[in-house]
């Protein structure tokens, strides 16, 4: 495996792929890899001849008062993992090389990054759909993979590659769970023990709402006050419980009428979790993601 720091190292290791018309497949990533982000890797290798996996803690993304200088950065534990799971090529630019001095453009999605977490971290879409847009262009693949544990960062990323005319498809990865339930995470690092046995309780109320509103349609308001009400029994400081359409994310007000996600963000101690799952839209239709 390849590892590049320069956006034109990266092009010019892409270079003879493209040249051999060859399907190139990009994972980003903010590193501290873990069973998630190989499926990302795994479902770009079913699809691509070439798969590029990047490594970037974009500071343009955290509020003042988050875990930047914390965010784990095991690198050389990293770079095994993705040439084993036959990542080609890597790319870990440094700060200055994405956001050199006088650096003043941003990429800012307008309603979808609006509500949910875009509410609770100021400007954290905007520093993403930056520096995905930086990426896919500097890269160029032909798909890019994105998992559905961050699902409204995927739908941000869908629209701006829809908005901007990118030629790249945007493929989303279902959620990879520990066996509790608990979604895979870079921040689960953080938990203690305690919070550890604690933070399973999440998704299995996201999936009772869930499965109650694919019973009974019409109970949006009655399930999203149990949910929280379960959340807040269980230990956790909750930001958010909402049912959102699953493809605009307008809020679901009485009745689920079409596929809808049920998503929340939640802290337990000094971690902060988010997680969502899907809301099939009648009892007879098959549940995705
Ligand atoms: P991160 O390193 O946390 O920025 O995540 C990089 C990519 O991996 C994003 O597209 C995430 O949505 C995806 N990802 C993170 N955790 C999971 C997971 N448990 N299952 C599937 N994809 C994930």
């Amino acid at each position: 495996m390849r590892v590049v720091r320069t956006s034109s190292d990266l092009k010019e290791g892409l270079a003879p792929w493209r040249r051999a018309g060859e399907r190139i497949g990009l994972v980003p990533t903010m590193g501290a890899l873990h069973a998630g982000h190989m499926a990302l890797v795994a479902a770009a290798r079913g699809e691509c001849r070439r798969v590029v996996a990047t490594i970037f803690v974009n500071p343009k993304q955290f509020a003042p008062n988050e875990d930047l200088a914390s965010y784990p950065r095991p690198e050389a534990a990293d770079l095994e993992i993705l040439q084993s799971a036959g990542v080609e090529l890597a790319y870990l630019p440094t700060a200055d090389e994405m956001y050199p001095p006088h650096f003043s453009t941003m990429v800012r999605v307008g309603g979808l990054s609006e509500g949910l977490c875009g509410a609770h971290r100021l400007g954290h879409f905007d520093g993403v759909a930056t520096v995905v847009t930086k990426l896919l262009i500097q890269s160029l693949p032909d798909c890019a993979y994105f998992g559905e544990k961050d699902y409204q960062q995927l739908l941000v990323i869908r629209r701006l590659v829809r908005d901007l005319d990118l030629p790249i498809r945007i493929v989303g990865v279902p959620t990879v769970r520990e066996p509790d339930g608990l979604a895979l995470s870079s921040r689960n690092l953080y938990l203690s023990a305690q919070e550890r046995r604690v933070a399973p309780e999440l998704s299995r109320v996201l999936r009772d709402v869930a499965t109650a509103l694919e019973r009974e349609p019409g109970a949006v308001r009655r399930e999203t006050e149990r949910g929280l009400a379960e959340l807040t029994h269980a230990g956790f400081d909750v930001e958010y419980l909402e049912i959102r359409d699953a493809e605009s994310l307008a809020p679901v007000r009485d009745l689920v009428t079409a596929a809808a996600r049920v998503l929340a963000a939640v802290h337990l101690g000094r971690t902060r979790l988010i997680d969502n799952v899907p809301v099939a839209s009648s009892p007879a239709t098959a549940r995705r993601g």
